[in-house]
């Protein structure tokens, strides 16, 4: 099976990463939605962030 994707720039990082046919950046590209892309790290780590910043303005 051959699996097509593209090589795009983490905003975040500036590292090269891939995306896969079927994910929703693989569409985002394909579509031209947007220039800014985010490596699967980089999300993981934004997510967590936005976590802790929720949760210190609760506090
Ligand atoms: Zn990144």
């Amino acid at each position: 099976m051959i699996m097509i994707y593209y090589e795009v720039l983490c905003y975040s990082c500036r590292q090269l990463f891939r995306v896969y046919e079927g994910s929703l950046n693989y569409k985002l590209f394909k579509e031209n939605r947007t220039k800014f892309f985010c490596c699967e790290d980089c999300s993981h780590k934004i997510r967590i962030d936005a976590i802790k910043n929720f949760f210190r303005y609760l506090n």
